[in-house]
């Protein structure tokens, strides 16, 4: 299909171009003298973006599930107890993957479309006074269902009380897109991915640990091999890795991070969320509902939007993708065919954003939804002219001057000819 297809599922996202060629590399030697120039400040600098002065980075060559992988088993035990908010399908995953490691989960559910259940994560600490509970795993940002939860309150319900838990965070689908401050909130393990905020494709698991998360490292029995933070640690000290990294997607990273450090963190935060909410707000002129049940859940890199009753919200999928070139996020488990999903995280603007919701709009309306043509494209239009920064003054090169009226065609034609005369 001509033109370019326009990528807004929730991950992977758009790759920028100056990452694309910072990748373009012949390959290199992973132990020459000169690798750990490019690793060893890689590492350094990707603490930045996790927030963190403390902790310790870790790129596993993996993709955000290697990366949940490891903070478990580097710090747990077989049979040991965390605790788990499930609401939607990527907490869902995390806990199966504790269960099947051999830990006991305590799960906590909540409805798909609410936010880690914050009181009963509060409750569940305070009883457990002999401190049986090792870790509590906490989902930031619930790709599955365009839901963002309060990793601070988390922090809050472990301090109060006084329980020494690991604080694990998914970010997979939040870190560099959302505001995620791992010191601030005393995360002790905090997991992401390439593919999304960090704008590269997917193939590298990101672990940050905290030095409490690290300390233990020892006592912890799970087995692990590929993913074992003591290899890494030992490795990295001298800038090498244990086994063969990916090149392109370390030098990707490279400048992953050195693009958002240079639009500075908290400009990227906002971004992110001038652009979610310009996308809810069309969802609103359509008429339709998210599928987050309060605002303070609303994620600022997928909205989930539910499709109307008899709709099948594959078919708005498929439209879009076979017809429109544009690809949206499915439903997923539980919210198959009930609801579509944009992604509007990494490299993007109002502009293609619009391609997005514009696509959307014609997609529905083939799948029989009625949602007024240009309804939401106009609405979001409209959110981002009036939030846009304001111009900085400059010289404009002075209007022409207004044309001479012009002559009447008859006389111009009878002149034209009279001159040929
Ligand atoms: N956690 C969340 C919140 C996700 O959105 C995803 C993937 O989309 C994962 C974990 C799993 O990551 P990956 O597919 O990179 O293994």
């Amino acid at each position: 299909m001509a033109g370019r297809n326009f990528l807004f599922v929730p991950g992977p996202t758009n790759v920028p171009d100056r990452i694309l060629r910072a990748m373009h590399r012949a390959m290199e030697d992973h132990r020459s003298s000169d690798f750990p120039a490019l690793a060893a400040p890689v590492l350094e600098d990707l603490k930045k973006v996790f927030k963190t002065t403390s902790g310790q980075a870790f790129i596993f060559p993996a993709s955000g599930t290697g990366a949940w992988e490891a903070s478990l088993t580097n710090t747990l035990s077989p049979g040991d107890k965390v605790l788990a908010g499930r609401f939607g399908m990527f907490s869902q995953l995390w806990i199966d993957m504790a269960e099947r490691l051999g830990l006991q989960v305590q799960v906590l559910d909540a409805e798909w479309g609410e936010g880690a259940p914050l009181e009963r994560y509060r409750e569940a600490l305070a009883a457990d006074k002999g401190h049986a509970i090792k870790a509590v795993l906490f989902t930031h940002n619930e790709t599955a269902t365009g839901v963002t939860s309060n990793v601070a309150g988390a922090r809050r319900a472990l301090d109060d009380a006084k329980h020494p838990a690991l604080l694990m965070v998914d970010g997979v689908s939040s870190i560099a897109s959302i505001d995620f401050g791992m010191d601030e909130w005393g995360v002790d393990l905090a997991v992401t991915g390439s593919q999304k905020g960090l704008m590269l494709p997917a193939g590298l698991g990101l672990v940050c640990a905290s030095q409490k998360a690290l300390s233990k490292y020892d006592g912890a029995k799970l087995p692990r091999c590929f993913f074992d933070f003591g290899d890494m640690r030992k490795a990295n000290t001298t800038g090498y890795f244990p086994y063969t990294p990916s090149l392109p997607l370390l030098y990707g990273l490279r400048e992953s991070v050195a693009m958002l450090l240079e639009e500075g963190l908290e400009n990227v935060f906002a971004r992110h969320h001038r652009l979610a909410e310009g996308t809810r707000q069309a969802v609103k002129a359509w008429g339709l509902e998210l599928c987050a049940r309060a605002p303070e859940w609303y994620s600022d890199t997928v909205t989930a939007i539910m499709v109307p009753a008899g709709v099948n919200g594959a078919e708005v999928i498929d439209i879009a993708y076979r017809r429109y070139n544009l690809a949206l996020g499915a439903g997923l488990a539980r919210m198959a065919g009930k609801l579509f999903r944009i992604g509007h995280l990494g490299d993007l603007n109002e502009l293609m954003l619009l391609g997005a919701l514009s696509g959307a709009e014609m997609a529905m309306r083939d799948a029989g939804i009625k949602v007024t043509p240009g309804s939401g494209v106009a609405v979001a239009q409209e959110y981002w002219r009036g939030t846009a920064p304001a111009l900085s003054k400059r010289d404009l090169p002075p209007r022409a001057p207004d044309a001479e009226p012009a002559a009447p065609a008859a006389a111009k034609e009878k002149a034209t000819v009279g001159a040929a005369r």
